[in-house]
């Protein structure tokens, strides 16, 4: 089927009300669950040949978190659906109000790479949980996963519901040509902006789930030993690809040593077997990646590791001093290749990270609330965590998005729902009493009743 037909038959399917109903909602999430869990092993192998990701990571990051996601929106689906009454205001009474939340129609998700299965199911969870279908387009640079998710997706469930469509960037522009009624993009900053300059066209509203260069902060009381293994945990796992991953860190200048010594001992710990790729550890995922990585490796002054092997694409998690305008200070390095900055003063960090885009992710690493809320007030972030990195994403409570550059909208759990329903306001009012005051012609007399009765003082 070509796109634009798709995305006609979605159009009337939606009409006809196919995921209308709390019943078609669930049984096509309980479907979507079921595939998932049959065919676990083949998704994850899948990643594996993509870029090596090791199955204890693809497990917890693609399947996992995918299947609570399921069960969450089940569990909960019913009382989000329910219309949520309003108080009425003065000038409406008698009246019953309530939102509905109402399914946008068909949507388009665009997913990237580096979690191929997680930033693709993540987002058609939330789309038919909320009632709409769904055309996704995954990404061409992990193209087993893509052609497998294809295969399942297209084989549980009727296109008119939802459809994929594999393909590069040539695609992605045919499809924001459609008439789509809502856009959830993942992916870099770049791309962002060519989608929603494209969704801008038609009126489309849009989702961007974007990059940067998120910070980590280890302040004058920080426990260097945890914070070097869970900055390292953070910035190894997938290599270094992954949005939320601490893309550099800014240490006060008292614990320098301390972290350089505490990030040895985290790295030999993960990796005291050597980095094997499928095995304890993920590759880059091409080779044009690689040799940009590399480039930013042969100019840096490495402190810790910086061994790298273009053939099997592997890059040793590598501590970097560096300063604010060095070349690897500029772009998001998604890799594993971590610059340190020392700091003495807290102001000067907090002036200069405003000055630069604001990132979809940041960690602080002290237990000082005064420096946490000064933190927190002052730079603009998507969301982060206090001594810890990334696992805010596993707490499907939160609302998982970024500001700026770094994105806009959120989503996981109810905020996924809310993403793709839009609040309906109705009014409901009885046909008595109907007076003749709220009707023209407003002479006087009417003027002054309205001001007595509604006009508070
Ligand atoms: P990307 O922007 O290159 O690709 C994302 C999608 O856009 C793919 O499906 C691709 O086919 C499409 N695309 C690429 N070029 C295009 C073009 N010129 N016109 C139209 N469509 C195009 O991103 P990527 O390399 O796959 O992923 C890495 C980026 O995504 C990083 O910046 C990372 O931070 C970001 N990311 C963000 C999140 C998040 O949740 N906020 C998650 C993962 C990755």
């Amino acid at each position: 089927m070509t796109i634009s037909s798709t995305i006609a038959q979605q159009n009337e399917a939606f009409r006809g009300g196919i995921n209308r109903s709390v019943k078609s909602r669930k049984e096509h999430l309980n479907r979507l669950k079921n595939l998932i869990s049959e065919h676990e092993k083949a998704l994850s192998d899948a990643v594996k040949k993509d870029f090596g990701k090791p199955y204890s990571e693809a497990y917890v990051t693609e399947i996992y978190t995918v299947l609570q996601e399921i069960d969450l929106h089940l569990k909960h689906l019913e009382n989000w659906m329910k219309p949520k009454n309003t108080g009425s205001a003065i000038v409406t009474f008698p009246s019953k109000n309530y939102v509905i939340r109402q399914p946008y129609g068909a949507v388009l998700v665009i997913s990237p790479w580096n979690y191929p299965i997680h930033l693709a199911l993540m987002p058609v969870i939330g789309a038919l949980s909320a009632g709409n279908t769904v055309v996704l387009k995954p990404s061409e640079l992990s193209p087993n996963t893509s052609a497998l998710l294809r295969k399942l997706l297209h084989q549980e469930f009727d296109p008119k519901l939802l459809s994929v469509f594999e393909g590069e960037a040539d695609t992605v522009q045919e499809l924001l040509k459609q008439p789509f009624d809502k856009i959830f993009f993942t992916g870099s900053t770049r791309v962002g902006k060519i989608v929603m300059k494209a969704a801008a066209e038609q009126l489309i509203p849009v989702t961007l789930e974007l990059g940067g260069k998120s910070p980590a902060i280890v302040h004058k009381d920080a426990n260097t030993d945890v914070a070097a293994r869970r900055i390292w945990w953070g910035k190894t796992i997938n290599a270094g690809q992954t949005c939320v991953a601490p893309d550099f860190v800014l240490v006060h200048e008292s614990l320098a040593k301390s972290f350089t010594e505490e990030s040895k001992k985290a790295l030999d710990l993960f990796f005291k077997k050597g980095l094997k790729a499928g095995e304890n550890y993920t590759q880059i995922v091409n080779k044009d990646h690689f040799d940009r990585l590399n480039n930013l490796l042969k100019n840096s002054e490495i402190i810790l590791g910086g061994k790298s092997n273009r053939k099997t694409r592997i890059i040793e998690p590598t501590l970097i001093r560096a300063d604010w305008d060095d070349e690897i200070m500029q772009d998001e390095i998604f890799g594993p290749l971590l610059p340190v900055i020392t700091y003495s003063d807290e102001e000067t960090i907090i002036r200069n990270l405003q000055k630069r885009p604001s990132p979809l992710a940041l960690y602080l690493f002290t237990d000082d609330s005064h420096f946490q809320n000064s933190v927190i007030d002052h730079v603009p972030f998507g969301g982060g965590c206090i001594n810890d990195t990334i696992v805010h994403l596993g707490n499907h409570n939160l609302p998982f998005g970024g500001v700026g550059q770094s994105g806009m909208g959120a989503y996981h759990g109810q905020y996924s729902f809310e993403a793709f329903s839009r609040p309906q306001s109705i009014l409901k009012k009885p046909f008595w009493p109907d007076p003749d005051f709220r009707y023209p012609p407003y002479d006087e007399t009417k003027m002054t009743w309205f001001k007595r009765l509604f006009t508070r003082n």
